[in-house]
């Protein structure tokens, strides 16, 4: 089975609106074939940057979204909204969210089902903390994760999960090629398990944390690794269009 690989940038909290559209703009200059393209900056750049983007192959993605449809959420953003907008891919799950902002695994559940719903492609990230991993935790926590989505997520073009470990996110320190390609075909064999197989092999499973142009090729041409989520290499557009093309295999 080919899955075509995913590149996509997490832009978080970083920019402002001339950097975002110079940004973008780069990124899709520079844009290539064979490989899915995304960028999800804040919120507030969405719509300037969906202007650059228009036309392009880059998909616009947002960083989080709320699962109700509208009303009194004061400071929230509804998928109708991020539909208006022209994004096309929601991240849930981050280990931000989870971690810094302590989403319970019932919101984030909420909030990819209303993803899926809404006809968007959901990037759902998942991923153990180092304690977890040192106390032989690793798959039980990714199976955890993954047990946030139900089985009313059936077609498998629109679910990409990222595999995130924390220990790995912003610190400089990522996976090896072998640890990546150990918790990435365990997490396909529990989609297998919790779908079906013809399922799990067409979901594309994204690499996260500290993917950077000198290590990308190596994970890259893992057998399960069918992309990355990135975050401090997305915020130049030659680190991340590096990556881009080490995807290209
Ligand atoms: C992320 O936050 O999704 C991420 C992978 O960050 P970084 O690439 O900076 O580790």
């Amino acid at each position: 089975m080919t899955r075509k690989k995913f590149i996509a940038g997490n832009w978080k909290m970083n920019t402002n609106r001339a950097i975002a559209l110079e940004l973008a703009n780069a990124i899709a200059k520079g844009a290539v074939g064979g490989v899915d393209i995304g960028i999800a900056p804040p919120f507030v750049y969405l719509d300037s940057v969906r202007a650059v983007i228009a036309e392009t192959p880059v998909l616009l993605g947002a960083q989080d979204v709320y699962f109700e449809k509208s009303g009194a959420f004061t400071g929230e953003i509804s998928v109708d909204m991020l539909k208006d907008v022209g994004v096309k891919f929601v991240l849930t799950g981050h280990s931000e969210r989870r971690h810094v902002f302590g989403e319970s695994a019932e919101l984030i559940s909420k909030k990819a089902h209303a993803v899926y719903a809404g006809g968007l492609i959901l990037v759902h990230c998942i991923g153990e903390k180092l304690e977890e991993r040192d106390a032989g935790n690793t798959f039980k926590v990714v199976q955890g994760q993954l047990e946030e989505l139900t089985n009313q997520i059936q077609d498998p073009a629109r679910l990409v999960i990222a595999y995130e470990p924390v220990w790995a996110i912003g610190t400089g320190r990522n996976a090896t090629d072998a640890q990546a390609q150990e918790v990435h075909a365990y997490i396909r064999g529990a989609m297998a398990k919790q779908w079906n197989k013809d399922f799990a092999d067409a979901v594309r499973i994204q690499y996260g944390g500290s993917l950077k142009p000198e290590n990308a090729p190596g994970l890259l041409a893992q057998p399960d690794v069918d992309g990355g989520l990135i975050g401090g290499a997305a915020l130049k557009a030659e680190s991340f269009l590096s990556i881009v093309s080490a995807a290209q295999g």
